[in-house]
């Protein structure tokens, strides 16, 4: 069993004993479907806090908390913490291992089990988001939990470096597709830095990154949410077409889609991966309504 902290000592980080021992007690083997890399290494989980910039009163909502290696981070740094875990073995081991390695913290702690994928409430407004994010999902995780939860304000997640720079990516970059635009319609997000392989266990095939954003007002528009990331989809499914050529299907034809492109001020040669998202909310707003079709001749006689 995990030896807790002694009484007066600064507040200890897990390290690869600690997470090794903590996964033994439950018997646990981590699986690559739910992402399961923990961190072993208390300098990242001080870098990590520290790069999240957060106040003395925040509410970090942690997503997948794991055995507790930034849990315990995000303890010492805010008002509360909220973990949404999605592993029944690791939901109940959390609390017991709060209750031992940080027990005056204990009490600023609620865990949810539950998919981040789908919760739709928290017992407490998060302000900001902090977490080593299961890869797979990380984009759907970021976008939903921004989607629903409008008192997150800021945050900063760990996921594949290559979804970092995705995330982080300009209009016009190599790296900018529907993860940046979509980011984009929430906040304003910005990498800081990579992490190395060998600080998880099980330690993954691929290098990981930081992504720090805030949140900002989306575009005015009177376009919908989803009728801007629906030109978004049909721009970046044929991204190498031009914008008149992949956003015909969306507006009804080709004719129709120059029409709503040159409404929008955007020129319909150009692709979309050059398009902020203030462009993106201006072509769905100019979409026109197809003519109806000519009815049917009746038959005669
Ligand atoms: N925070 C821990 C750490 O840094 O050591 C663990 C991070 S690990 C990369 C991802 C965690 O997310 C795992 O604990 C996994 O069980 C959990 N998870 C995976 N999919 C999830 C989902 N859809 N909702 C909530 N948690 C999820």
């Amino acid at each position: 069993m995990t030896t807790p902290p002694a009484a007066g000592t600064p507040a200890p980080l897990f390290g690869a004993a600690d997470i090794r021992r903590l996964a033994a007690d439950v018997d646990i083997r981590p699986t690559k479907t739910l992402g399961q890399n923990f961190v072993i290494d208390g300098n990242t989980i001080r870098r990590i806090v520290a790069a999240a910039h957060l106040g003395p009163n925040e509410t970090v909502l942690e997503v997948g908390p794991g055995l507790g290696s930034l849990t315990l981070g995000l303890l010492d740094a805010a008002e509360r913490v909220v973990a949404v875990e999605i592993d029944p073995v690791l939901a109940r081991k959390l609390p017991d291992t709060v209750a031992r390695w940080r027990p005056d913290r204990a009490a600023a702690l609620d865990v949810l089990l539950e998919d981040a994928l789908r919760v739709t409430e928290l017992p407490h407004p998060p302000t900001a988001l902090v977490a080593n994010l299961p890869y797979n999902v990380a984009v759907p995780v970021v976008l939903n939990l921004l989607e629903r939860f409008p008192s997150l304000r800021h945050g900063l997640v760990m996921v594949q470096d290559e979804v970092a720079d995705r995330l982080a990516a300009p209009p016009g970059s190599k790296t900018y597709g529907v993860p940046s635009v979509k980011a984009a319609w929430y906040s304003s997000m910005t990498k800081a830095g990579g992490v190395g392989m060998n600080v998880f266990w099980p330690a993954p095939k691929i290098a990981s990154g930081l992504v720090r954003f805030t949140r900002r007002e989306p575009p005015a528009t009177s376009a919908t949410r989803e009728q801007v990331f629906a030109v978004i989809d049909a721009a970046f499914a044929q991204r190498r077409k031009t914008l008149r050529a992949a956003l015909a299907g969306w507006a009804g034809s080709p004719v129709l889609a120059e029409q709503a492109l040159r409404d929008a001020g955007v020129d319909p040669t150009a692709r979309g991966e050059v398009l902020d998202i203030t462009a993106f909310a201006r072509i769905a707003e100019a979409r026109r309504e197809a003519p109806a079709s000519p009815a049917a001749p009746r038959p005669v006689g």
